[in-house]
């Protein structure tokens, strides 16, 4: 494959990297207007492509941009949403040693500040994956000697970094999907996995796609935890044909989904009513 950079390429490169991470079809609608302002881009003076080959070009673009970054420990990362299960692409950082020490943006007590909140996320109790902003404001004011004020703007740039994710209303922080692509490695190092024996770890791996769960279901089965993403546990039962376990009950990960994307996924809500009707899911 070619690994030839053009100036589409370079385009496409520095608006994700601007944005962070995009949804698959906001993508494709940027890159679609990228390539058809660009005087040197001969493929779209074609009449009619089409929208297979529209994907075609935007992924051989995104191939030659990785090989070409991958070499300064950069990559454009794909992963779904874990509410909606729409394909993101993400712009993340590769190095495999403390990725969190080789951000250069912040200070070391800084640093140390944004791994306590994450800390503080992962170990909030029942599954939340979520804190309070007023929490994450005390623990960095604790952290940096800072007020409250400047702490207050310091998450908001954390957030404008993309760090974290706030929820509509501002009250809690989550991992955005740029730190648990990025930071996965680290995530599962530091506080392992309910996969490791007597469940001890913290970190749920879905059953189904096999990355990190912050929002979706947890259950265990003959002393297993199984978690899933809410569209991954949809999938996983309608393939298995599972019968339901009259022992399983399913327990919400993370926060009500409604409180971050205002926008509910059927499947959800489908679930949601059994969970308050019966207050578990038979799987
Ligand atoms: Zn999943």
């Amino acid at each position: 494959m070619s690994s030839v950079t053009t100036e589409i390429d370079r385009i496409v490169l520095t608006y994700i990297r601007s944005v962070k991470y995009i949804s698959h079809d906001e993508l494709l609608r940027s890159f679609k207007l990228i390539k058809s302002r660009s005087e040197t881009d001969n493929e779209v003076q074609e009449e009619g492509i089409d929208p297979l080959q529209w994907e075609s070009l935007l992924d051989k673009s995104l191939s030659t941009i990785n090989t070409n970054i991958s070499r300064h420990g950069f990559k454009i990362d794909r992963k779904k949403d874990e509410i909606s299960g729409e394909l993101y692409f993400i712009f993340i950082n590769t190095v495999s040693d403390d990725i969190i020490k080789q951000n250069t943006n912040y200070s070391v007590p800084e640093l140390d500040a944004i791994k306590s909140v994450i800390d503080d996320i992962v170990e909030a109790s029942g599954y939340q994956f979520s804190i309070g902003r007023v929490n994450a404001q005390q623990r960095v004011a604790a952290n940096l000697s800072r007020t409250l004020r400047d702490s207050s703007s310091f998450v908001d740039k954390l957030i404008d970094d993309g760090w974290f994710i706030s929820t509509l209303d501002g009250t809690r922080l989550l991992l955005s999907i740029k730190s648990l692509s990025e930071l996965k490695n680290y995530l599962i190092d530091r506080y392992g996995t309910t996969a490791d024996e007597g469940n001890r770890g913290k970190m749920h791996l879905c059953h189904h796609c096999k990355e990190i769960v912050t929002l979706g279901y947890t259950s265990t089965r003959d002393g297993h935890i199984q978690s899933f993403h809410y569209k991954c546990y949809d999938v996983y039962i309608r393939s298995s044909g599972s019968k339901p376990d009259p022992d399983q009950m399913l327990t919400q990960i993370g926060i009500d989904p409604s409180a971050i994307s205002g926008t509910v996924s059927q499947n959800f809500i489908d679930t949601r009513s059994q969970l308050n009707s019966s207050n578990a899911v038979m799987l």
